[in-house]
C-alpha cells in the first residue's frame, strides 16, 4: 500500500473516545461572511493566496450561528440518576484513579522493539484504556446527561451530514465538536462523493437516508491535507490499476484531478495534491446535485451544500458554501460560491 498510510488503525489516533470528551466548537460560532462568488472549477495559475479560492486570506469571521445543545440539561440529575452515578464510582472495575498509560505511548513502545509485553498482553492494555474511556464518557457524559441522551435513544435530529475522509487524524467529531445526535456521518477514502449514476455505494445510501429520512439541513464535505486518497488519485496512472480497490474508488475524483493538472500545472507533485484536496471537495459538491432529491431540496431552500478543508499542518479549517442557482447551470456558468471563511 505504500504511502496509503491512512488505512492504518490508528490507535494513538483513537477519535472514539476523544471526541467525546471534546466540548461544543467554538468554531462554529460562525457565518456572516463576504460573498466569494468563485467558480469551484476555475483555478488561477499563481501562488498568490488573495487570488486563489482555495488558499486562506487569512481573515476569520465570526457570525451568530452555533449547533445548538439547548436540549441538553447540564447537570440535570434526579435521585435515580445520582444513585446511577454513585454505583459507577464505587464500581472496583472502573479504575477512574488507576494510573494509565495513553495508547500513544502503548503505541510508541511497541514500535520502538523494546516492549517487554507479549502479544496478548500488549493488545489487553489497550482494551484496557478504551474501556477505561468509554466508562469515563459514561459517568462524565452520559450520566450526567441523562435526560438528552435517553431522548436520543429514541430519535435522532442531525442538522447535519458530514462526508469525511477515514483518514484517522480527522475526525469530523473531534475537529468540529459534533456532539452525539448533531450530525450524520460517513467516511471513506478521500472524502468522495460518487455522482448519481454511479453504482450504489455506502455514500450514496448515507445520503439517501440523512436527506430522505433524517431530513438534515446541511451536507458538509470536508477535505484535508496530506490525505492519502488524493495522493493515490494523483500519483495512479490514466485507466488506474483495475486490482486495486483503492485506485478504482479514488478514480471518482479524475475530473478533479484533471483539473488539477492543468490549472496547477506549474506546482511541484506536493503542491499539486494539495490544491486537489481542495479541488476534489468541489467536485463533491458539483456531484452531490447530480441525486434528484438533493438537487430538488437545494432548489427549494430546504437543504444546503458546504465544503470545507482542515489543515493538520497548520491546525486551520477552511469552509465555503455552494451558491446554486439552477439558471447557472442551464446556461453553462456552472456554480459559485459563497460565505468563504477560514477559522485559524
Ligand atoms: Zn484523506
Amino acid at each position: 500500500m505504500g504511502f496509503f498510510c491512512p488505512f492504518f488503525f490508528s490507535f494513538s489516533a483513537l477519535q472514539v473516545s476523544r471526541a467525546l470528551s471534546v466540548s461544543p466548537a467554538s468554531a462554529f460560532t460562525s457565518v456572516s461572511a463576504k460573498m466569494a462568488a468563485l467558480l469551484p472549477f476555475s483555478v488561477p495559475n499563481n501562488n498568490n493566496p488573495e487570488s486563489n479560492p482555495f488558499v486562506s486570506s487569512g481573515r476569520t469571521q465570526f457570525g451568530s450561528v452555533r449547533i445548538s445543545c439547548s436540549t441538553a440539561k447540564m447537570g440535570k440529575i434526579d435521585d435515580t440518576h445520582l444513585r446511577l452515578v454513585n454505583s459507577v464510582k464505587t464500581n472496583a472495575t472502573f479504575r477512574l484513579n488507576a494510573s494509565r498509560e495513553s495508547m500513544e505511548s502503548l503505541l510508541n513502545l511497541k514500535m520502538s522493539g523494546k516492549e517487554s509485553l507479549t502479544e496478548t498482553g500488549y493488545e489487553k492494555e489497550l482494551f484496557d484504556e478504551m474501556k477505561h474511556r468509554f466508562l469515563n464518557f459514561k459517568r462524565l457524559r452520559y450520566l450526567q446527561q441523562l435526560d438528552h441522551f435517553q431522548k436520543l435513544a429514541n430519535i435522532q435530529e442531525p442538522k447535519f451530514m458530514i462526508v469525511s475522509c477515514a483518514d484517522s487524524r480527522v475526525c469530523p467529531s473531534n475537529i468540529l465538536g459534533f456532539q452525539p445526535g448533531e450530525a450524520f456521518v460517513v467516511r471513506n477514502v478521500a472524502n468522495l462523493v460518487p455522482p448519481f449514476e454511479n453504482e450504489p455505494s455506502e455514500t450514496s445510501a448515507a445520503l439517501e437516508f440523512a436527506v430522505n429520512s433524517l431530513k438534515v439541513q446541511n451536507l458538509l464535505v470536508t477535505g484535508h491535507s496530506r490525505c492519502g486518497g488524493i495522493r493515490a488519485l494523483m500519483s495512479m496512472e490514466d485507466e488506474g490499476d483495475s486490482s486495486s480497490f483503492i485506485n478504482k474508488w479514488v478514480a471518482i475524483g479524475k475530473n478533479a484531478r484533471s483539473i488539477t493538472k492543468t490549472a496547477a500545472s506549474n506546482l511541484g507533485f506536493d503542491r499539486q495534491c494539495r490544491h486537489c484536496e481542495k479541488e476534489s471537495v468541489n467536485q463533491s459538491l458539483m456531484n452531490l446535485l447530480t441525486y434528484p432529491w438533493i438537487k430538488e431540496k437545494v432548489i427549494k431552500g430546504s437543504l444546503f451544500i458546504h465544503g470545507g478543508y482542515y489543515d493538520f499542518v497548520n491546525c486551520t479549517y477552511e469552509k465555503w458554501t455552494l451558491d446554486f442557482k439552477e439558471s447557472d447551470v442551464e446556461e453553462g456558468g456552472g456554480c459559485t460560491i459563497k460565505d468563504k471563511e477560514c477559522w485559524m
